[in-house]
């Protein structure tokens, strides 16, 4: 199996996931600094407090103490240290840009990932997320689950940092900001589904492919 046909596969059962979420550029950044280490759930619900309170735009947070976003992005535990950085991006959103989105994302995708990884508390993998979904830049975006995926259908055998990983797989597929966008969000759909910690190998589209597979008996014996 190629990992064009891993994707294909996931996009015949799931169809296009029309990610990421979100209204505006500054929704799908938010949304981008918020859901480390948290389900979407609490996500929606930090975004729809902020929304009601007119806090949804980069300017509104610049403006506004980090007491009060943290107190309306509870539901996204460690409210305080997400609070802070919403608050780090929209200090560089203003410093750098003037708050405009239109002059940040105007830049070269690489210069900008640069700039976003000096931010403090903006990881590779949220400063990637930017890139693709508010940027429409070329930038693959990895995280855990597809370290986990990857390796339990046997295209990894060894460890690979975040880069490492990025190339590994941008260097099998063509080089599409549709596709990157739709099979990061495929990837995450399946291993949240299916290929969890604990996988439903049972059933699954792989499983006859799979060197993670495990059956049931194997799973409670
Ligand atoms: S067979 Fe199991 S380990 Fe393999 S991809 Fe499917 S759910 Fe994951």
């Amino acid at each position: 199996m190629t990992l064009m046909q891993l994707y294909q596969s996931l996009r015949d059962l799931y169809g296009y996931r029309g990610w990421w979420p979100g209204e505006t550029t500054a929704e799908i950044v938010i949304g981008a600094i918020l859901t480390q280490n948290v389900n979407w759930k609490n996500v929606e619900k930090a975004i729809n407090n902020l929304k009601k309170n007119d806090l949804l735009t980069f300017e509104e947070i610049h403006r506004s103490p980090v007491e009060r976003i943290a107190q309306l992005i509870i539901p996204t535990r460690y409210y305080n240290q997400k609070a802070m950085k919403l608050k780090n991006f929209a200090d560089f959103l203003h410093d750098k840009y003037d708050l405009s989105f239109d002059q940040m994302f105007a830049r070269d995708g690489a210069t900008l990932r640069k700039q976003l990884l000096q931010i403090k508390g903006i990881g590779r993998e949220t400063a990637d997320s930017i890139l693709l979904y508010a940027g429409d830049k070329l930038q693959f975006v990895s995280d855990a689950y597809t370290a986990r995926l990857l390796g339990r259908l046997g295209f990894i055998t060894e460890k690979l940092d975040y880069d490492e990983l990025v190339a590994f797989i941008t260097q099998q597929i063509p080089q599409d900001v549709d596709l990157y966008k739709d099979m990061h969000a495929q990837i995450v759909h399946f291993s949240a589904l299916v290929c969890k910690a604990k996988p439903l190998c049972e059933g699954c589209v792989f499983g006859a492919n799979c060197v993670g597979f495990i059956s049931s008996t194997d799973a409670h014996g």
